[in-house]
């Protein structure tokens, strides 16, 4: 069994130039998969058939999607109409396949309130919003896919075993096979989007179990000890969230002072949004562990350490 690690990069409209979706190729004597795609686009179409061809001769058995980002299944549709490969994911992520523009909505329906409350414009949410649907519109999403609960495959005297991994998204999974994970985006830094933290510190315990993590973006493969970086970048981060909000503080002056950078181009919908979700997504933890406390629009913190 060989692992051949590929970096699709973003197209440059999608505004994160010099970055990529780290996709791999898994081939066995008979069959080959992949996991994750990238984003769809000529460029990559043509990297990742050359990289097909001298893998396994353009042969593509199946392609498993770790989670339902835009960034992760980009061009399954090409993929599977050129080699047939069936694509798989976990049923609770499919909804974002079946309809991106709409879990883009929801997903804004969890953020829009307490933002407006916090001090944030309605229309610099609604110009996020509205560029994120451009994005999501211009991408070709797969029609035909297969879901699952678990999944086992057998391929040629190896097997790949789902195993959930939620946090990022909540139908986040990885692929074990051997003493390896792919784990998509369930390993990421601390100032990336989670959407439900608890969920993510259990995911991180998971993935120290095995030798190598193969990650979704960035550095990879990970280690145990890559991964325990990983919390405590976390836990640093949560520890500024409450650092800002010790004296009592709006979800816009958090806001400020975490992602202070952040702030100095807020049109970039990934550079107002993303951060913004993500700091909602701590606050909410550090409430439901009693770390801080919500009067009218002001967060409160009773400490500063976890
Ligand atoms: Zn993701």
């Amino acid at each position: 069994m060989e692992i051949i690690p590929l970096v699709i990069p973003f197209p440059a409209e999608f505004g994160r130039a010099g970055k990529g979706t780290n996709s791999y190729l898994v081939k066995g004597s008979g069959k080959c998969i992949l996991i994750d795609t990238g984003l769809d686009g000529e460029g990559n179409r043509a990297y990742i058939n050359d990289a097909l061809k001298r893998a396994s001769g353009g042969r593509l058995d199946a392609i498993l999607l770790t989670h339902g980002h835009i960034d992760h299944y980009g061009l399954a549709s090409y993929l599977h109409q050129k080699t047939g490969a069936a694509i798989m994911i976990n049923e609770k992520d499919s909804c974002y396949l079946d309809a991106y523009e709409k879990s883009i909505d929801e997903w804004f329906g969890r953020i829009y309130e307490p933002a407006v409350e916090g001090g944030f414009s309605k229309k610099e949410l609604d110009d996020a919003k509205m560029m994120m649907r451009i994005v999501a519109r211009i991408m070709n999403a797969p029609k035909e896919y297969t879901t699952f609960r678990y999944l086992r495959l057998d391929l040629d005297g190896w097997t790949v075993d789902s195993i959930d991994l939620p946090g990022h998204t909540m139908g986040s999974v990885g692929y074990v096979v051997g003493d390896s994970v792919f784990c998509g985006d369930a390993a990421l830094d601390g100032g990336v989007n989670v959407l439900d933290l608890k969920e993510e510190f259990v995911t991180l315990q998971k993935l120290k179990i095995f030798k190598k993590a193969y990650a979704g973006h960035g550095k990879t493969p990970l280690g145990p000890q890559d991964i325990e970086t990983l919390e405590g970048r976390f836990i640093s981060r949560l520890e500024s969230v409450l650092k800002a909000s010790r004296q009592g503080a709006t979800l816009k002056e958090i806001y400020e002072k975490v992602y202070f950078e952040s702030t100095s181009n807020p049109y970039i919908p990934y550079r107002l949004v993303h951060p913004l979700n993500q700091l909602i997504s701590y606050l909410r933890y550090l409430e439901s562990e009693g770390y801080v406390a919500k009067s009218g629009n002001r967060w409160m913190s009773f400490s500063e350490k976890i």
